[in-house]
């Protein structure tokens, strides 16, 4: 992939975008630079790295253990019916290719450890956590903390959902917010609609692409959901300056351009 400039393809493939107030092709060769590490290629990571691809982002590294199953098919839209039983991240990857083949993919059919996380950030410019469980959330969170690179979290269980995006050393992480896990957390078994997590997954992709590109205006605040009675409520989250995940971690300029997000706006 090129570095600089869009191609007369590019240009056409993205020019109801580059017509949006504000959205110049600069911010579209931002987003052909970046690269997102999507944990999680479920109902809201899938849809969520499946928009990015659209817009056109240069990279997405995509991290998810398992093979399908006839149960995820309510929601998981990058997935075949044919292709039950097989890895789930190599289909996301054969999918999100035949949308948009500009696009560079990397897979690993993997649980997040550690060393695993510390590896895939590697020239990631965001991550975008979508696990179903804590465990995988923390290692994340902690791993981008001490790479200061930014996250979008989010999670739904039902109905419900929140988001929020971690600039670390200048908002709140998941453990300022989550020093504990939450026993309401189930792996596997928690009720879900495609639709709900899709939509969740949607936000977090526009949330990302305003952080890797500094357009519009990053949410600072926390979003939660209700689309039983479709109750949208933001809140303010504080950091924690004792966490001890991010709490000796200074404000300074994180590793993407986000220019729309700055210490202290919380
Ligand atoms: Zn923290």
């Amino acid at each position: 992939m090129s570095e600089g400039g869009l191609s007369s393809a590019e240009t056409e493939r993205y020019r109801r975008q580059l017509m949006l107030s504000g959205f110049t092709a600069e911010h579209q060769e931002k987003l052909k630079r970046s690269t997102a590490l999507v944990a999680g290629v479920g109902g809201v990571g899938g849809t969520a790295a499946l928009y990015l691809a659209a817009a056109g982002i240069g990279k997405i590294i995509m991290v998810h253990y398992g093979r399908l199953t006839r149960s995820n098919m309510n929601r998981q839209i990058l997935m075949r019916d044919f292709l039950i039983g097989e890895s789930r991240v190599e289909q996301a990857k054969y999918a999100i290719e035949e949308i948009n083949p500009g696009v560079e993919m990397e897979t690993c059919d993997e649980r997040l450890s550690p060393a695993l996380a510390e590896s895939l950030l590697e020239g990631a410019d965001i991550a975008l956590s979508a696990r179903p469980n804590f465990r995988e959330r923390r290692v994340l969170n902690d791993c981008c903390v001490k790479k200061r690179v930014p996250v979008i979290e989010g999670a739904m269980n039902a109905m419900e959902g929140y988001l929020f995006t971690v600039i670390p050393g200048s908002t709140a992480c998941l453990n300022c917010l989550y020093p504990e896990d939450n026993p309401e957390w189930e792996e596997l078994g928690f009720p879900v609609l495609g639709c709900v997590s899709g939509m969740l997954g949607c936000l977090m992709s526009l949330e990302a692409i305003k952080v890797l590109t500094g357009f519009g205006k990053p949410m600072a605040r926390m979003l939660k959901f209700d689309l039983q009675d479709m109750s949208f409520r933001k809140f303010n989250i504080v950091r924690d300056l004792n966490c001890t995940v991010c709490g000796k971690v200074a404000a300074s300029t994180p590793k993407s351009s986000a220019s729309g997000f700055k210490s202290g706006n919380l």
